[in-house]
């Protein structure tokens, strides 16, 4: 189903061009990676990238589940590549970037859920860029403890996992999700001691008071850093869009945000998961 509603001026945005931008493509290209940005079409690809930034999707680019929003493709991944973290890891050590986002696609199939192969990625990464902060935006690991625990013990700067919408729509969104499951795994990384962060996407058919829940609820898990953006439709197969979220709605969430007590709120119609995520490694930035 195509969106009915008509994309307003606030989402246009510069295409990619630029030295910067090609120096990321080429370290992108010969190390064998997968970006976010590229698979998720994201807006942002000419400022991030153009900045130096990306952030990497380890664990393949075929995911086992398929999230109604989401561009990345849905199977049978290829086999665990245990050399993908020596090579993000020498990536962003090319790209000397101060601060990395990696994520990655779930993988229900393994037993360990993927978690070792994080593990070694941010062990990897932190060996060869000590100086380097690094966000990981990680899978709820069907909410398996000993697999959460992997991530906690590798220490990130910020760990993150996406609630991506209200508790009504999220089996619609997120199919193989559930939203309990999530608020309870970012609880566990909280209580490891991680700064935690989750992200909500608007236009997807959510109420407002559902949204101030959602925000309440991830609160109520600890999380300590918030992104709310708006959704767009990847293609013509995904969940369309209901709605685009004005920005004075937008600054209202922000607001809304602080005033329930997070650390940092990044709410517009441009904000994804990893946008300016640099600046949520700093405890009270946002204040
Ligand atoms: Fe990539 Fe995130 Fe920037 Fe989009 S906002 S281009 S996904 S780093
Ligand atoms: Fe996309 Fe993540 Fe859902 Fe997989 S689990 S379909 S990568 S959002």
């Amino acid at each position: 189903e195509t969106s009915k509603v008509k994309k307003p001026n606030w989402l246009r945005v510069k295409l990619p061009t630029g030295e910067n931008y090609k120096h990321v493509r080429g370290l992108v290209d010969t190390h064998k990676l997968h970006t976010i940005c590229e698979s998720g079409n994201c807006p942002n690809m000419g400022e991030c990238w153009g900045e130096g930034t990306a952030t990497f999707m380890i664990l393949g680019n075929v995911c086992t589940r398929s999230c109604g929003f989401c561009a990345v493709a849905t199977g049978r991944p290829d086999a665990v590549d245990w050399d993908e973290p020596q090579r993000v890891a020498e990536a962003i050590y090319l790209m000397q970037v101060k601060h990395a986002v990696v994520t990655s696609v779930d993988r229900d199939e393994l037993k360990d859920g993927g978690s070792i192969i994080w593990y070694n990625t941010i062990k990897a990464i932190k060996s060869l860029n000590p100086n380097t902060t690094l966000e990981t935006l990680v899978p709820d690991f069907k909410g398996q403890q000993e697999n959460i625990q992997r991530i906690i013990e590798a220490a990130p700067e910020v760990v993150s996992h996406n609630i991506e919408t209200v508790e009504r729509l999220t089996r619609q969104v997120r199919i193989q999700a559930k939203y309990r499951r999530s608020m309870d795994v970012l609880k566990v990384l909280k209580d490891g001691g991680m700064r935690t962060k989750s992200g909500i996407m608007l236009g997807l058919g959510e109420e407002k008071e559902e949204v101030l829940q959602t925000m309440r609820d991830l609160r109520n898990s600890g999380v300590d850093v918030i992104t709310i953006g708006q959704y767009l439709q990847p293609t013509r197969k995904h969940l369309p869009v209901i709605r685009f979220v004005h920005p004075d709605e937008f600054a209202a969430f922000r607001e809304a945000g602080y005033e329930m007590g997070f650390d940092y709120v990044e709410s517009g119609p441009l904000v994804r998961s990893s946008y300016h995520s640099d600046k949520h490694v700093i405890p009270g930035f946002g204040i």
